[in-house]
């Protein structure tokens, strides 16, 4: 995907380019097919076993045993002292033990937005640009949908509690779709049979500043589930994977070193992206209704994009393109923000814009951000 289209009740759309360049652009996978290739994956490597239908039951907190519920009754897994990984979900069976054993709490909680999956017409999304994330919104419900490999797209509502309670008959979900989001409802499949049948999803975000605990780690969702709304939390995941398996190598397999350096830093950029994600929603659902300003800030954004193209000038860029750690991009995004509020302040629209005051903006931008890149700033 290079860039994001918003459908406007009128039928016209706005676009927006994550950048001038190919490059930035956003690779999309089901994930099915995710999986599946991970696995197939795995399946290759001699010093790996699986084993499915196991689930996790009880970790103890002094890491020695973890406990499972097997296809054929209890399993006790002693760790031996290996290290044992958690990448078990934001309801993680081993964050519980580490929290256990350190006393340090993570925070759980629960958007104000829940989703449902909704089947696309295949045939009907044909007139879809395939090379766009596509965003309908209608008041604080909103319908994104994202290409497929194989040419279809997939699609999810996300709307408050309240606003799923009120579509609960297929009368109720028809009307929805036809009266508030016209240009959506000739594209959808099965409306009604996906609202109805489907259950509500709730969207979840873990933070905490204690990630491991004697031999047990956690990792991925466990460690920093984040709501969907900047598209980062496989991303990050399969970061803290890479970054784990870089400690791993420089300390030669032995994880009492390794762990201590990877949470050093991770934990802080853990923090850093889960709440970038929740903030995102107003970026996602768009419109100057969610947040006065908006289109003049992408307007900006944009224009900055193309004229200064060596200035790593959007926070979402930088946290979806480049491998600058996310709390490094938290702060550059709190600059942009503050940036374009300078520039922004009583002007009507971008033509208002003085060339030189804006490059002047952006050189102290650049000089910013490598400060912050280079750990001096
Ligand atoms: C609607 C939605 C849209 C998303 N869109 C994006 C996106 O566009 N881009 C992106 O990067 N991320 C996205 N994400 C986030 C992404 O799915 C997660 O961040 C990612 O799956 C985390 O990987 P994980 O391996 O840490 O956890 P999971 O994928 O949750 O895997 C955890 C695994 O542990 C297993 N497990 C859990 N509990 C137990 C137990 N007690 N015993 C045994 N096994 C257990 C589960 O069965 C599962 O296999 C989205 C999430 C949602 C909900």
């Amino acid at each position: 995907m290079r860039g994001r289209r918003h459908h406007q009740p009128d039928g016209t759309q706005l676009r927006y380019a994550y950048g001038p360049e190919p490059q930035t652009s956003i690779c999309t996978i089901e994930r099915s097919t995710l999986h599946r290739r991970l696995l197939e994956h795995v399946l290759r490597l001699s010093n790996v076993e699986i084993r499915f239908e196991h689930r996790c039951l009880h970790v103890e907190r002094t890491g020695a045993e973890i406990h499972f519920q097997g296809p054929a009754g209890p399993v006790v897994v002693p760790s031996g002292g290996h290290l044992v990984t958690g990448c078990d979900g934001v309801w993680s069976r081993v964050r519980a033990a580490v929290q256990a054993s350190t006393g340090v709490p993570f925070s759980v909680t629960t958007h104000s937005h829940r989703y449902k999956a909704l089947t696309m017409n295949d045939e009907a999304t044909r007139s879809l640009d395939r090379e766009a994330m596509h965003v309908w919104t209608h008041g604080r419900q909103m319908v994104v949908a994202q290409p497929r490999w194989d040419g279809g797209f997939s699609a999810a509502l996300l709307a408050p509690p309240q606003a799923f309670a009120r579509l609960s008959s297929p009368t109720a979900i028809r009307g929805f779709f036809e009266r508030c989001l016209p240009t959506l409802s000739p594209l959808l499949a099965r409306a009604t049979e996906d609202l109805m049948a489907h259950r509500v999803g709730r969207l979840t975000t873990v933070s905490g500043r204690r990630w491991h605990s004697g031999n047990l780690l956690v990792i991925g969702d466990a460690a920093h589930g984040m709501v969907p709304l900047f598209g980062q939390g496989m991303n990050a995941s399969f970061e803290d994977a890479r970054l784990l398996a870089d400690q791993m190598g420089g300390a030669q397999g032995d994880w009492r070193r390794a762990v201590p350096r990877f949470t050093a830093s991770r934990v802080a950029d853990g923090r850093a992206i889960a709440r970038m994600s929740h903030d995102n929603y107003p970026e996602l659902a768009g419109g100057d209704a969610v947040q006065p300003g908006l289109q003049a800030w992408r307007a900006l954004e944009q224009q900055m994009m193309l004229r200064h193209r060596d200035v790593p000038v959007s926070f979402h860029n930088l946290v979806c393109f480049s491998h600058t750690p996310y709390r490094k991009a938290l702060r550059c995004k709190a600059r942009q923000v503050a940036m374009f509020g300078r520039l922004l302040r009583g002007k009507r629209d971008v033509s208002d814009l003085d060339g030189s005051t804006v490059d002047a903006e952006l050189r102290a931008h650049r000089s910013f951000v490598d400060r912050v890149a280079r750990g001096a700033a």
